[in-house]
């Protein structure tokens, strides 16, 4: 269960919203303009932020974009009662994780808003990593979103999987990353139609660490596996 900021002026909404999200198991915190949101964001840490566009004091919009200089990763849903697309577009340039259009369906808005915090829940993903090696220093980059990888100037050769997989171990090094987080990351992918659960998932993920090791070959980078824990990139 998370915890929550609905930033709403219309009172009667604003009561709605957050008897219904804590009736749904959350803590609920609620602000009447931006500028009481920007105040409570700056006190508590939450899991994800319900906003207004149409705000006094501060505006909605510059709410989120002042959310996401400070706080990158927060999952923030917008509301907007006028249904012209360019509020949606530039919300959604702004940072905005997704948005509801007014009037909105309650159990509509609670399925976008579990979508949004199952997904700022996934493990970090990409990164890069410099390599120091005999005669020189080369550099493991891995794509966060797009299957590529690169070894120094060298593209490696990497299945969806693969490359899933190295990109949670680059972006988690020197952490033991778990092999349930590894199933949940392919599941993640688009035409991964699953099949990695359970037992026959583990074994699938032995062998896909095993080729991973073959294809990092004398990078001098080993996966090394934690036996009950999961996997370590060292
Ligand atoms: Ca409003």
């Amino acid at each position: 269960m998370a915890h929550l900021l609905i930033v709403e002026d219309d009172e009667l909404l604003r009561d709605a919203l957050v008897a219904q999200l804590a009736q749904a198991g959350h803590t609920v915190a609620s602000a009447a303009n931006g500028a009481l949101a920007q105040v409570q964001l700056e006190a508590t840490r939450f899991d994800g932020v319900i906003l207004d566009l149409g705000l006094p004091v501060v505006d909605g919009m510059e709410v989120l974009r002042w959310i996401r200089r400070r706080l990158l990763a927060l999952p923030v849903l917008i509301l907007t009662a006028r249904d012209g697309i360019d509020d949606r577009v530039q919300g959604l340039n702004a940072g905005a994780d997704d948005y509801l259009t007014k009037p909105f369906n309650m159990a509509e808005l609670e399925a976008r808003l579990q979508a949004l915090l199952r997904r700022s829940r996934l493990p970090a993903f990409g990164g890069s990593l410099a390599l120091n090696e005999r005669g020189g220093h080369r550099s493991l980059r891995v794509d966060p979103v797009q299957p590529l990888a690169w070894l120094g100037d060298e593209p490696l050769d990497l299945t969806q999987r693969e490359w899933a997989l190295l990109a949670l171990l680059v972006a988690n090094t020197g952490q033991v990353v778990s092999r349930e987080d590894v199933l949940a990351a392919w599941q993640a992918q688009p035409g991964d139609s699953g099949g990695s659960g359970g037992a026959a998932g583990s074994n699938a993920l032995e062998v896909y660490v095993h080729r991973l090791r073959r294809k990092l070959g004398d990078s001098g980078l080993n996966i090394r596996n934690v036996r009950g824990l999961g996997y370590l990139l060292e």
